[in-house]
């Protein structure tokens, strides 16, 4: 036995178990089609919700800033790193956003590394939604506050762990996605905020999934339910609707000051590079220009998500453009993604651990991409194949 063969048994399993990742590899820019594994396929899987990812105004932004700037930050935020775009960027975001402050970070999941162990330590205590995603889960766990887990979206249930729990701590905050990546459903953020207010603990929201798709023009969760200066911390990432890559921590002055002394992504890894900042900056001008893309969006979600019940399917408790088909096993949920693939159709299947045993699916990521035609092409693939696999 060498000391590495366990992780080929472990891979093994992987493979028994229908769990394991297959990785298609994209060869073409991203958009309503892609070259996938050199097939031309419908897309069904990106985050790429307002088809900013390959948009003409983001590309001619990062182009000039190109030729006028350069390629990369060349040091980490704090010593040499910052440039003009970078403020810039912030300054627009916090604007946009309606708050006052916003700081970037090189992804969503390095913000949630940053801002939460700047926030609680060992004395504190953490009250996370179960279904939270795996980067808060990591940030929590790096702070060293003690995590507790409420019921998914259960305010119920947060109020008693807190009432149970909060006295034995020196402070507190209450973290919660905003739009469940996996499931479509929004967080109550007004309930969880008069539970907030009431216990005095501070709250954080991780908006991935809303910004760009929630509130007025894609401002976000907080925007959705006119919560503006009412949650203390909003996290976004600009990798899923504005196109490009980059997180964001949005909310009062002194908490972003903090992060610039403290946020350990900030002081210890470099920034996004120059065409990443002026890509996502003509982002915020478009965001900013015009609801068009976002209400074309919801457009195509209410249109996809209809017709996909009409024809029988399980899609969960989705409220927003993500649509998770529901299929049970992940054998299941894999044969259906393969058989979907065939039919030209791309949209991958999700199983344990991303999502718990026996809730396995295929999530469709409705864009502002996709034309009408184009939705109604997946359809008729997901109704073929629903009927030959028994599920419809
Ligand atoms: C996708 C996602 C992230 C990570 O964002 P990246 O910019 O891709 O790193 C963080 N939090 C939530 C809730 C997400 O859905």
């Amino acid at each position: 036995m060498s000391k590495i063969d366990w992780i080929q048994q472990e891979i093994d399993g992987l493979k028994s178990q229908g769990l394991y990742n297959n990785i298609r590899t994209i060869g073409s820019p991203q958009g309503a089609w892609l070259t996938v594994d050199g097939k031309k396929v419908l897309n069904f899987c990106s985050n790429n919700y307002l088809g900013l990812a390959n948009h003409p105004a983001l590309v001619a932004a990062a182009k000039k800033s190109l030729d006028e700037m350069g390629v990369g930050p060349a040091a980490v935020r704090s010593i040499a790193g910052t440039m003009t775009l970078h403020t810039e960027l912030e300054k627009r975001l916090a604007q946009f956003k309606g708050v006052e402050a916003a700081i970037t970070f090189q992804s969503g999941f390095t913000a949630n590394l940053a801002i939460i162990p700047v926030l609680v330590g060992k004395e504190d205590v953490i009250f996370s939604d179960r279904l939270n995603h795996a980067s808060i889960i990591d940030g929590a766990r790096l702070s060293g506050a003690k995590i507790i887990p409420y019921e998914h979206n259960d305010v119920k249930s947060l109020e008693d762990q807190i009432k149970a729990n909060l006295s034995q701590y020196r402070r507190a905050l209450i973290i919660t996605d905003g739009v469940f990546s996996m499931d479509g459903d929004i967080a109550p953020l007004p309930d969880i905020y008069e539970v907030a207010k009431k216990y005095d603990i501070l709250l954080m929201v991780d908006d991935a999934h809303g910004e760009g798709v929630l509130g007025k023009g894609g401002r976000g969760i907080v925007d959705h339910f006119g919560l503006h200066g009412k949650v203390d911390v909003e996290v976004g990432t600009m990798s899923k609707a504005f196109g490009v890559v980059g997180g964001i921590v949005a909310g009062k002055a002194v908490i972003i000051e903090w992060l610039r002394q403290r946020g350990r992504p900030f002081l210890f890894s470099s920034a996004v590079t120059v065409p990443d900042a002026a890509a996502c900056l003509a982002a915020v001008d478009l965001l900013e220009d015009s609801t068009q893309l976002v209400d074309k969006l919801w457009e195509n979600a209410k249109y996809f998500k209809a017709e996909m019940k009409t024809l029988g399917f399980n899609t969960g408790v989705t409220e927003t453009p993500i649509t998770p088909v529901m299929l049970g096993e992940a054998p299941l949920a894999q044969q259906f993604s393969r058989e979907l693939f065939d039919a030209g159709v791309f949209a991958m299947a999700l199983g344990f651990p991303t999502v718990p045993q026996g809730k396995a699916r295929i999530r469709v990521m409705i864009s502002a991409a996709h034309a009408k035609d184009d939705l109604d092409k997946g359809l008729e693939a997901f109704k073929t194949v629903g009927k030959k696999l028994g599920v419809i």
